[in-house]
C-alpha cells in the first residue's frame, strides 16, 4: 500500500512525543504543589454537550473516569442519578475532590491492589480508586455504561496507548458509551502533556473493536496554550462504541 505524505507526516509528529514519559511521581508532586493547571471548575463544555449521545436514553449509568483528578464532572453526572468510579494516582487530588463539593468519604484498602485504596461516598455512590490505572481492571468494579476520558489518553505516556485502549474496552460494557477527547496541535512546539493524539491514531487504538465516530472538533486555543508556544489547538470529541453492541443501535 503506498505510503501518503499525510501519513509520513503523522508518524514524524507522533514520534516527537514518543519517548516522552512522566512518571507517576511527577503527577504526584504537581499535586503537592497545586500545578495543577488542567482542572477546570466548571463541568466540561464538551461533555455538557455531548451527554445525551453519551446516555441514548439510559438513565442511572455506571460512569468511569480514568485519571479522573477531582474533575467536576464527576459530582455533576452523580446528582443527575449516576454512579461514578474514578481512578486516580495522586491521594491528595481524590480527597480534595470530597472535600471542595462538602462530600463525606470513606477510606478502604483495595485487596486486590497492594497499597491501593479506596475512598467513597455512598449516598453519591462515587467511588475513587487511588492507583495506577494500570493495575486497575474489570474484577476490581465490574465494567461500564458510560466512559468520559478527558485528560486520560492524553495523559499517559505515549508509549502505553496501546495498553491503555486494551484495559479501557477491557471496562466496557456491551452497551458502553465512550466519549473520547483529545487534542491537535503542533508536537514540535510543545512536548505535552497533554501529548497530541491525532484521530488516525484513534482509529487504529479502537477500530478493530469498535465502532469510532469524531462527534466535533472545535478551536479550543486560549491563552493557556499559547504559553506553551502553541499558535493552533483544536480539541475533538470522538463517540466510541463496541462493534455489534446494543449502544450503536
Ligand atoms: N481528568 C482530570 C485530570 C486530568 S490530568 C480532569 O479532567 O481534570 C491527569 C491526571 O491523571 C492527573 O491528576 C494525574 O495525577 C493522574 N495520573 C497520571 N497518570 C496516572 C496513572 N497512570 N494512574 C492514575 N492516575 C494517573
Amino acid at each position: 500500500m503506498p505510503v501518503s505524505s499525510a501519513q509520513v507526516n503523522i508518524s514524524r509528529m507522533l514520534g516527537q512525543q514518543a519517548e516522552r514519559v512522566m512518571a507517576l511521581g511527577e503527577w504526584e508532586e504537581r499535586w503537592q504543589q497545586d500545578r495543577i493547571g488542567f482542572h477546570q471548575p466548571t463541568v466540561h463544555r464538551m461533555l455538557e454537550k455531548n451527554l445525551d449521545k453519551v446516555l441514548n436514553g439510559r438513565t442511572g449509568v455506571r460512569f468511569f473516569f480514568p485519571l479522573c483528578g477531582k474533575a467536576i464532572d464527576m459530582k455533576w453526572l452523580a446528582d443527575q442519578g449516576h454512579s461514578v468510579v474514578g481512578v486516580e494516582i495522586s491521594e491528595k487530588g481524590i480527597q480534595q475532590f470530597f472535600e471542595e463539593n462538602n462530600m463525606t468519604f470513606s477510606e478502604e484498602p483495595v485487596p486486590e491492589i497492594p497499597g491501593a485504596k479506596v475512598f467513597r461516598n455512598p449516598e453519591k455512590n462515587i467511588s475513587l480508586y487511588q492507583c495506577d490505572l494500570f493495575q486497575f481492571s474489570s474484577s476490581i468494579a465490574g465494567r461500564f455504561g458510560g466512559i468520559w476520558d478527558r485528560g486520560s489518553l492524553v495523559a499517559i505516556n505515549p508509549k502505553d496507548r496501546e495498553k491503555y485502549a486494551a484495559l479501557i474496552v477491557s471496562l466496557m460494557d456491551q452497551d458502553c458509551r465512550y466519549l473520547l477527547d483529545t487534542f491537535l496541535y503542533n508536537p514540535d512546539q510543545y512536548r505535552g502533556p497533554p501529548f497530541f493524539v491525532p484521530d488516525e491514531q484513534v482509529r487504529s487504538l479502537f477500530g478493530s473493536s469498535c465502532n469510532v465516530e469524531l462527534l466535533q472538533s472545535v478551536d479550543a486555543l486560549t491563552d493557556r496554550q499559547r504559553d506553551w508556544g502553541l499558535d493552533s489547538f483544536m480539541e475533538n470529541i470522538h463517540l466510541i462504541t463496541l462493534k455489534n453492541s446494543s449502544a450503536t443501535k
